[in-house]
């Protein structure tokens, strides 16, 4: 959970992204104060609702969920689907919303009373920082939980880099029947956004190869970039069973023998999976640009732009060949353009 990012708009971006940065002047400081008061009132008013209702889980602790959940964690202990026993990381889980929870919006949920006290003053994005989890005992099939929260504490102003926020501070517990089993703290920074980038001129500056992102050359990957200097595209080869593998590593997977060869590529292969990148802007690029997941002939997949194409025409399948970005004397990038043969 922690560092994720649960939700982050955009709205109400340049709009008194001044007035509540503290500033000295009387008009705007006392705005700032008043907002402050405002969010500092709510705070309390919401803190002392204390413990929310019980809201309940949609179902009772069970296999299917636990067996997916494992599956998707890659945990392996038996003791979650053999002994009917929930991995209590997966608590906060048993009470998730859902994805559309429309008409469920639950109106004591603290947290969401505070966000619109937030939203109300402008603070208007969202980015989860830290959370703390604590389990009290394990849940069994067929046990039915709730979820109560709190609101435990709101700080603020505070100067970040993502923009002026505050802290929002809370506290889940779920319990069944009346036993709590496990308890959360969960913190969450509301912020006014900063002003957006100037969007980039109509004209398209002309790109600089000094702004391009480069790759780190490690002993491991050496080898890959001295190949596209010379304009070939090289995947690592086990020296010991002989197994291609990209991205190049120090050991191979199969084996285990730790001292790789490589071979060229044809240079040819079809697209395997692409996204058409729209935004953020990405240093010495135009956009839109197209990353290609690409199959290559020999098997192995890698990533590149595919270049001088309109990304209504790219889709899974399309033959590639590759192409050699010089970007500059130092560096050479691999890219794909589509092969019409
Ligand atoms: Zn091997």
């Amino acid at each position: 959970m922690s560092e994720s990012v649960v939700a982050s708009d955009g709205a109400g971006t340049a709009v008194g992204s001044e007035a509540a940065a503290g500033s000295e002047g009387a008009a705007s400081s006392e705005g700032a104060v008043g907002s402050e008061a405002a969010i500092r009132d709510a705070a309390a008013r919401i803190a002392a609702l204390g413990e929310s209702s019980p809201r309940p889980a949609p179902d009772p602790v069970n296999l299917p969920m636990i067996r997916h959940w494992v599956q998707a964690m890659g945990d392996t202990n038996p003791v979650y689907t053999d002994a009917g026993v929930a991995p209590p990381a997966m608590t906060q889980v048993w009470t998730m919303r859902g994805l559309r929870p429309a008409g469920r919006e639950d109106p004591g949920d603290p947290l969401g009373l505070m966000s619109a006290a937030l939203d109300e003053a402008g603070f208007t994005s969202v980015v989860a920082t830290n959370s703390e989890q604590e389990y009290y005992r394990y849940l069994r099939l067929g046990e039915q939980v709730t979820v109560r929260s709190s609101l435990e504490q709101v700080t603020g102003p505070k100067r970040t880099a993502l923009g002026e926020g505050w802290f929002v501070t809370t506290r889940s517990t779920w319990y069944v029947g009346t036993e709590a089993v496990a308890s959360m703290m969960f913190r969450i920074l509301k912020f006014r956004p900063l002003a957006p980038p100037v969007p980039s001129a109509p004209q398209d500056p002309p790109v600089a190869a000094a702004d391009v992102l480069r790759p780190v050359v490690s002993p491991d990957t050496a080898f890959f970039w001295e190949g596209t200097a010379r304009h070939e595209l090289r995947i690592q080869r086990c020296g010991g069973c002989g197994t291609l593998r990209h991205p190049p590593g120090p050991m191979c997977a199969v084996c285990g023998f730790a001292r790789p060869e490589y071979d060229v590529a044809a240079g040819t292969g079809e697209v395997y999976s692409y996204v058409v990148h729209r935004h953020p802007p990405v240093p010495g690029r135009r956009l839109p640009i197209v990353i290609a997941l690409v199959q290559l002939i020999e098997g192995v997949r890698m990533v590149g732009e595919l270049l001088d194409i309109d990304p209504e025409r790219v889709h899974i399948g399309l033959p590639v060949r590759v192409a050699f970005d010089e970007v500059d004397a130092e560096l050479t990038l691999p890219a794909w353009r589509e092969d019409r043969r």
